[in-house]
């Protein structure tokens, strides 16, 4: 999922400053899951919005506002209140604003409420921990499931580098050197062998942006 922080309000606010008529979307999955974009974010987000002086019109809570589909139905849903509108604030991952932003047919102003941080699991205690960066070009299979693209703090490719001190990163002593946690599970897996073939350097071509794909049909 996308994990997202809510901006500080006094961005918000001055993000704000040139509009009082607003529109609020929130997003009924990750932003939800987050605490960012769901009802009860909406409902404080409004009530601090009055608070300043602003007229929320409306809102709506798309499953997953990032898919075209979904937000074009909240809007045909809500178009007296969005024509009334002058800013519609997205309280969601910037996916999902800028999703808003191209379904949006009458030219609003469309404003981000939320950071977008990364993405990331939900462990078992509710806290998320980033795990991919997304790299297009999964090295998965041969580092026992542990990714070092995003659990190294260099990223690197071909083991540990000499900084590691006793099982932690030198970068982060709190933290384990994801190096050595692929060894140890490659070692439970009889698998360490695999290590001594050099993984070539990634290919950044496929690290550019933006990625355009189009979904099978
Ligand atoms: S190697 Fe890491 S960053 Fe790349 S796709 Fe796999 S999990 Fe994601
Ligand atoms: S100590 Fe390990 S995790 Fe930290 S930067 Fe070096 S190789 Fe990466």
């Amino acid at each position: 999922m996308i994990i997202t922080e809510l901006k500080p309000i006094a961005e918000v606010i001055d993000s704000l400053k040139s509009y009082s008529r607003i529109f609020l979307v929130g997003c009924g999955e990750c932003a939800t899951t987050c605490k960012t974009g769901g009802k009860d974010e909406l409902v404080k987000m409004q009530a601090e919005l009055e608070r300043q002086g602003k007229t929320v019109l409306g809102s709506c809570i798309p499953d997953a506002p990032c898919i075209s589909a979904q937000i074009k139905v909240e809007m045909a849903k809500n178009i007296p209140a969005l024509r009334q509108a002058e800013a519609i604030l997205v309280l969601a991952c910037g996916l999902g604003t800028q999703s808003v932003k191209d379904n949006d047919r009458m030219g609003k102003a469309v404003l981000p409420a939320c950071n977008t941080i990364c993405g990331a699991v939900v462990d078992a205690k509710g806290d998320f921990c980033e795990k991919c960066s997304m790299c297009g070009e999964c090295v998965l299979g041969i580092t026992a499931g542990i990714c070092p693209v995003t659990l190294c703090a260099k990223g690197l490719l071909n083991g540990p580098c000499g900084g590691m001190d006793k099982g932690k990163c030198e970068v982060d002593k709190d933290k384990d050197c994801a190096w050595v946690l692929i060894y140890q599970e490659l070692e439970k897996q009889g698998k360490t062998a695999q290590l001594k073939a050099a993984y070539p350097a990634k290919d950044f071509k496929k690290t550019l942006k933006p990625h355009r794909i189009t979904a099978a049909r």
